[in-house]
């Protein structure tokens, strides 16, 4: 059995939370540089510039890269031969978020839905847990801002909407998403499951490394259309036009019941924030 101290995982969530505001993800970089290398637009090139001028300035100087610095979501992988000394996981999770966001001088943006009142600290995560096999603590911690996941819906399609009424629904998000989730976007699409479950999925495929192939190779093909289509959109970098309205098109399934189609899809910006922690 190992043993993981709960103060070990406060010291990594809190470094994690400021290095995934202040520095852009390496595959995040290499896919907005590849597109600046394709894009057509004039404009659509200068914001792939100032993009990658702002990273480079929020890296250097330790500063966020955007403003919202988002709600900490963490999907968590706890292998079943690991134990936590001193305290609860979660509980560990929150006390790093609470120090990386008071110590990185890092928006604090979460608030109770109705009265609106901040909880001061940008807590609580929200952390998903999946037991595994092993004796390896995974934390993904991905800040997620407002303005991408606004954008973000879940349907209950009926099975003879198949795949046709998928593609349309994704592309369709994009489109009427427009320039508010700060394009170039990375599409996350879950298909099947339970309207939880596709949230869930969809959500997780988002934050696979953006250049990776689907190891399903009837999905694979699917991502590259949509991406292909979505791109035609014509939306391009911050809405101005351009080749560039999505970096990647992720998608993950699950089956689901013989009479429901449930298909989420959840969009991240280009500043698609994530920093893996493995103990
Ligand atoms: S969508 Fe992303 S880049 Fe745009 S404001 Fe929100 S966090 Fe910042």
């Amino acid at each position: 059995m190992k043993v993981v101290s709960y103060g070990a995982i406060v010291e990594k969530v809190r470094d994690a939370c400021m290095e995934a505001n202040f520095k852009l993800a390496d595959d995040v970089r290499a896919a907005v540089e590849k597109a600046r290398g394709t894009e057509e637009s004039p404009v659509g090139r200068e914001i792939l510039d100032q993009m990658l001028e702002n990273a480079a300035i929020a890296e250097r100087e330790q500063i966020a890269i955007c403003q919202d610095t988002g709600f900490a979501v963490c999907f968590v992988e706890l292998g079943d031969r690991i134990s936590i000394e001193g305290g609860l996981l979660v509980d560990a999770i929150n006390d790093g978020v609470r120090q990386g966001y008071r110590d990185g001088y890092l928006r604090k943006s979460i608030c109770h839905p109705l009265t609106r009142k901040n909880t001061g600290d940008n807590t609580p995560a929200i952390v998903h847990l999946e037991l595994v096999p092993g004796d390896a603590l995974k934390i993904l911690l991905a800040p997620k801002g407002a303005g991408s996941e606004n954008m973000s819906r879940v349907a209950m399609l009926k099975p003879s909407d198949g795949l046709e009424g998928i593609k349309t629904l994704v592309i369709d998000r994009v489109r009427e998403a427009g320039a508010n989730p700060c394009p170039p976007v990375i599409v996350g699409v879950g298909i099947g499951g339970t309207m939880e479950k596709a949230a869930l999925i969809a959500k997780k495929a988002m934050l696979r490394p953006i250049g990776s192939l689907n190891p399903d190779p009837e999905l694979a093909p699917l991502e590259a259309e949509l991406l292909g289509k979505i791109n035609d959109l014509g939306i391009g970098p911050q809405g101005l036009g351009g080749r560039t309205t999505a970096l990647a098109v992720h998608i993950e399934v699950f089956p689901c019941h013989i009479a429901s189609l449930p298909v989420a899809v959840n969009i991240n910006c280009h500043a698609s924030r994530h920093k893996e922690i493995l103990f």
